[in-house]
């Protein structure tokens, strides 16, 4: 064992995979949780070949292949009459391109999936930090009920709300992106009439888009429906949504999304926020991770992926210089940063591609598409998907 003690905050998706890379690095690593059980939305997550590779090379291969969904496709489409706009194969080409497969995954699956391979002694949960103290050699962490720690280096994998990010850099709220998303899991079963393929569908149209694919080994559709509004007045994030409110934004869309929206028996709605680009993401001995310090919209489907590839490169740097635990954090924002910060950058760009209104600029955005210029062709996406995190260093 490596002589650094880390200290976790957050046991969501980016927490734990960040443990089970400072894990297999060799380093003593504490995670603490807030909550009394680890739990994730009843919602799926795609996990793309840049977050895949560092999963497999974790050992989780086994577990991902059991409980994950393999598309054979992203198939981008028209929202009325579902014209193709653009299919990308996600099967056995993408993953002979890029070495790893893409996977479509249920979040509670891929949450239990990651918790299992940590040993559950290294997992506090009911552990909420309200406040740490830093030295020059190790920083003290205080949780609302719980005794103090001592760790080495702290990492703040603690979401877009997080408190250690405001510890570090002062309170600062996130920002309403104008989009609400509407989330549901549908038995497969209910949908047998509608003839829809193991593919991501993403139907884009004026103001909004539908995303659904697969999961849970195809026994549960899982869809996202994304509406633009102008603002979000409830007092909480997300809420029970109404069927028929979703139903009446989708009015006159493809069969299949209306098809989908009629067959779920309730829908979760969210207001999406994001964050813009942090300057910095570390002070000393303490960084951030994950939608802690990269909060963006999920029009990539790269928010999770970055908090994945996050704790991989954490791990590197920290064992390439683990006398120096402060330079290597240096390090690690210097490898990071920049990246995530054009994912979000891309991420909210889409908001606009996708959403065009019918009219000149969605027939050129559609005609870029046609001839695979745009989006998920393979050499768009090569920078994202080839990415090799856990080797960052030259
Ligand atoms: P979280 O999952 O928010 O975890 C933070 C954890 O910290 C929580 O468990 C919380 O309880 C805990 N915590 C908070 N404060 C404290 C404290 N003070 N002390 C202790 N614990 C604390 N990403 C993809 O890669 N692919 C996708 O397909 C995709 N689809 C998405 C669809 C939608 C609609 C949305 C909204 C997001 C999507 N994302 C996707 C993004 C992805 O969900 C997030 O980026 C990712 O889950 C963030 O993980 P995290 O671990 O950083 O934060």
């Amino acid at each position: 064992m490596r002589g650094l003690t880390v200290g976790v905050i957050g046991g969501g998706i980016g927490g734990l995979s960040a443990a089970l890379s400072l894990l297999a690095a060799g380093f003593d690593v504490q995670v603490y949780e807030r909550s009394r059980a680890l739990g994730e939305v009843g919602a799926g997550v795609q996990v793309s070949p840049n977050a895949s590779r560092i999963l497999h090379n974790l050992g989780l291969a086994g577990e991902l292949a059991r409980v994950g969904v393999k598309p054979l496709a992203l198939h981008q489409r028209r929202w009325d009459d579902g014209r193709t706009l653009l299919r990308t194969p996600l099967g056995e080409p993408l993953e002979d391109r890029f070495g790893f497969p893409h996977y479509q995954a249920h979040r509670a699956d891929l949450l239990a999936a990651l918790a299992a391979a940590i040993p559950p002694e290294r997992i506090h949960l009911g552990h909420r930090l309200t406040a740490f103290d830093q030295t020059h050699d190790r920083v003290r962490l205080r949780f609302a009920a719980q005794d103090d720690a001592e760790v080495d280096v702290l990492v703040g994998a603690d979401g877009i709300h997080s408190d250690v990010r405001g510890l570090l850099f002062g309170p600062e709220r996130p920002r309403f992106t104008g989009c609400i998303a509407y989330r549901g899991l549908i038995p497969a079963e209910r949908l047998e009439g509608l003839d829809i393929e193991v593919t991501a569908q993403v139907f884009m149209g004026p103001g909004q888009h539908f995303v659904n694919y697969y999961v849970s080994g195809r026994r549960l559709m899982n869809f996202v429906a994304i509406v633009e509004q102008g603002t979000w007045t409830r007092e909480s994030w997300t809420d029970r949504g109404e069927v028929a409110d979703a139903l009446k934004a989708f009015d006159g869309w493809h069969p299949q999304v209306r098809g989908m929206l009629e067959a779920v028996d309730e829908t979760f709605v969210w207001a999406l926020f994001d964050r813009p680009p942090l300057p910095h993401w570390s002070q000393g001995r303490v960084t951030l991770l994950g939608d802690a310090c990269h909060a963006m919209l999920p029009f990539m489907a790269q928010g999770a992926a970055q908090a994945i590839e996050d704790g991989a490169t954490l791990a590197a740097c920290l064992a390439a210089k683990s006398d120096d635990p402060a330079g290597a954090l240096i390090d690690y924002e210097r490898l990071r940063l920049p990246r995530a910060s054009r994912m979000q950058a891309l991420s909210s760009e889409n908001k606009t591609r996708f959403h065009l209104h019918d009219g000149p600029d969605q027939e050129a955005r559609d005609e870029a598409m046609a001839k695979g210029a745009t989006d998920w062709s393979y050499d768009v996406v090569a920078w994202i998907y080839d990415h090799d995190a856990a080797n960052p260093l030259p």
